[in-house]
Formats: C-alpha cells, sequence, structure tokens
C-alpha cells in the first residue's frame, strides 16, 4: 500500500550503517484477540494489518449510555470487517451499538471501516473538518445533492488515483503508483473504500462528548495534514493516533499542498509537550504508554538529526538531487518513492529555513547549501 506508510527504516542513521537484526516493533505485532480496559470506560482492541513494519492497528472502544464510539475502525473490506464484528462482540457489543466513529486521519487502515459502520448502525464519523483521501473525488461535484452518491464509485476513485499518479512528483521523476496489491485491495473492497465523509467534522480547539467525558479536538498535522488528535483532561487520556507511536516514527510525506508538512509537524510534536496532565497516550499502533511529552521530544530530535545528517552531506553533494539525499539518509533496502518523499520534506524544511536553495535542471529539482 503506497500512501500509508510509516517509516521503520530511519531508527538509526544512514545507509552506510549494515542491516543490523533489529528487536521486533511493538508496532509489528500480530494482532490478538484480547480486549483491554487501558481507561476507565475505553477498550484497545486490535484489527489485523499487513504492511511493512505494522501487524495490527489499534480499535479503541468508548463506551456510554448511547452505546459505543469506536477509533480507527481498520482497512476497508471484507476481511477485516468480520474482525471488527469480532472483536466487538468479545467486548460485549454489536455494530448496532456503534453511534460514533473517530477517524484520526486519512489513512485506510484508520478510515477502512467508517463507511459500512455508518451504513449499518447510522453512526456518526468524527474526523478534523480537513480530513480527505486522496480517493477523494468530491471536488467532482458541482452540485452535492444531485450525484455525489455515485461520484464515490470505484471507476471515480480508480480514476482519482490514476490522476493522482500521473503527476510527477515535485521533486522530479515519474510516481511508482500504487501497488498491484493495493489495486487489487481497492478492487474487492468495492464501496467500502469509499470516502469517509465525516458528519462531525471537528475544528482545533472544538470539545466532544465520548467515555462519558468531554475531548478536546486537537488539530496536528504532520503526519497527514488533517491528522486529530482527542484530550480527556479530566482522566489525561490522550488518543494519538499515527502522530505520536510508541516506537517508530510516523512518515512524514513531503506530497502535501503544504509548504513545509516538518514545520507543521515539530509544531504539533510541540504541543504534545505542552498538554499537562497526560497520564496515557492511546497510539493507533503499539501499545499505550505514559510519556507522551518526552516520545514527542524523541520524534522531534530524530528529525533534527536528520536534518544534520543532510546539512553534513550536502557538503560533498554541493547541487544533489532528493533522490541523492535519499541514499545517504536511508538504507537502501528503504530507498523508494516514500523514502524520496521524506528526504523531500526535509530538503523543503531546509529551504523554508533559508539554508538551502532550490533549481530545477531537467525536471529534477537540485539542493544547494546557501552560503
Ligand atoms: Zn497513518
Ligand atoms: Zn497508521
Amino acid at each position: 500500500m503506497q500512501h500509508h506508510h510509516h517509516d521503520h527504516s530511519n531508527q538509526s542513521g544512514s545507509a552506510a550503517e549494515p542491516d543490523a537484526p533489529r528487536t521486533p516493533k511493538q508496532e509489528q505485532e500480530d494482532a490478538t484477540t484480547d480486549v483491554t480496559e487501558v481507561a476507565p470506560g475505553i477498550l484497545r482492541t486490535q484489527l489485523p494489518i499487513s504492511m511493512p513494519g505494522l501487524g495490527h492497528v489499534n480499535c479503541y472502544v468508548l463506551e456510554d449510555e448511547r452505546g459505543i464510539a469506536v477509533v480507527d475502525p481498520g482497512l476497508p473490506g471484507p476481511e477485516s470487517w468480520d474482525h471488527l464484528v469480532d472483536r466487538l462482540g468479545r467486548a460485549g457489543f454489536a455494530v448496532a451499538d456503534v453511534h460514533t466513529v473517530v477517524v484520526t486521519h486519512s489513512h485506510p487502515d484508520h478510515f477502512g471501516g467508517a463507511m459500512r459502520l455508518q451504513h449499518e448502525s447510522g453512526a456518526d464519523i468524527v474526523t478534523h473538518e480537513s480530513f480527505r483521501t486522496i480517493f477523494d473525488t468530491s471536488e467532482l461535484d458541482d452540485d452535492e445533492d444531485s450525484e455525489a452518491l455515485d461520484v464515490n464509485s470505484p471507476d471515480d476513485r480508480a480514476a482519482a488515483m490514476e490522476r493522482y499518479f500521473a503527476q510527477p512528483s515535485p521533486w522530479g521523476g515519474r510516481r511508482a503508483g500504487p501497488s498491484p496489491e493495493f489495486m487489487e485491495r481497492m478492487r474487492t473492497a468495492g464501496s467500502m473504500f469509499t470516502t469517509p465523509r465525516p458528519t462531525q467534522p471537528l475544528v482545533d480547539g472544538q470539545v466532544i462528548k465520548l467515555a462519558r467525558r468531554e475531548w478536546v479536538a486537537m488539530h496536528t498535522p504532520g503526519h497527514t495534514y488533517d491528522h486529530l488528535c482527542l484530550f480527556d483532561p479530566e482522566f489525561g487520556v490522550m488518543l494519538t493516533g499515527d502522530h505520536v507511536l510508541p516506537t517508530i516514527t510516523p512518515h512524514i510525506s513531503g506530497l502535501t499542498p503544504n509548504a513545509d508538512p516538518l514545520a507543521q509537524f515539530f509544531d504539533s510534536l510541540h504541543r504534545m509537550n505542552g498538554v499537562d496532565g497526560v497520564s496515557i497516550a492511546l497510539p493507533a499502533h503499539g501499545h499505550p504508554f505514559e510519556d507522551l511529552g518526552g516520545r514527542a521530544e524523541h520524534i522531534i530530535e530524530h528529525h533534527e538529526d536528520r536534518l544534520d545528517i543532510i546539512r553534513t552531506a550536502s557538503h560533498d553533494l554541493p547541487n544533489g538531487t532528493v533522490g541523492d539525499f535519499m541514499r545517504v539518509l536511508f538504507r537502501e533496502r528503504s530507498w523508494g518513492e516514500m523514502a524520496e518523499s521524506e528526504t523531500y520534506a526535509h530538503l523543503e524544511h531546509l529551504r523554508e529555513l533559508g539554508e538551502m536553495q532550490r533549481s530545477f535542471d531537467e525536471g529534477f529539482a537540485h539542493y544547494a547549501t546557501v552560503d
């Protein structure tokens, strides 16, 4: 799957470092059928996903007098759906109990089950107001009321994907496009791959009541522009989605309409560090953890280190392309569009800081240090 990615390759250093056997990361663990209460009225369940470096997505179940809200209900498709129904059953609930689906951001392992839940139980869909996937064809509908439902057909989605991947990357060169596995999943998932249309789009600071208490919406752009965290000040619970994960660093894509996604990510991480009274962080992958501020700082340092590697490398690569810098930043097994995209985000950040300048030669971006 090409657009949802976490970067697991860059935990320690550069491409020059030989591959050593690494301890499996907790985000890689296979999904279990366990149902664990991780905070009052909040249950952790896990749904299987199979992506590089990820073995499960946490689907949290938030209980209240009206039924339940679920957070990030897994991938599209019947297989994941069956697991979701199974986990809800183990927690003592049925699909009909779901009154709300929270989707932390626009990646398929997070939004996949949302539309079917809405369809079967009438659940509200809560996202940040900027929620938008690359499959979203809603800009094609001039008239929201007319054929809006048909626009999200498999053909339209395929066309949207083709348009998306037909564009050259902003740093030059051809896009790899989605994998055959991804296209197959999209085809077999059929209408379940429709883009969720949020019924409760939240803005930063807005309050929503779930699990018998009030949560504050925190817009945390970085991993995706539309990323949403929810904070419950009463019990100190933070739903962190993919913004802050316990042991891997979330992928930062350079492919965004925003000039400097890395700067936004830094801001969003600093915000995590600034929240008082966090007792537990509930990530979308991996185990719940306590030191949210410390983890956020660690991720900031990781990216600062990467920026330093680029600064140093730029002396040997006086007019390097994104690909040149990627080969310095990433191990060979990670080379590819994803690594290029993240490298591009770092180079553009240095350009925004005024440390590097960019020129184009035969369609490829080149970066040079500003003296
Ligand atoms: Zn994600
Ligand atoms: Zn994820």
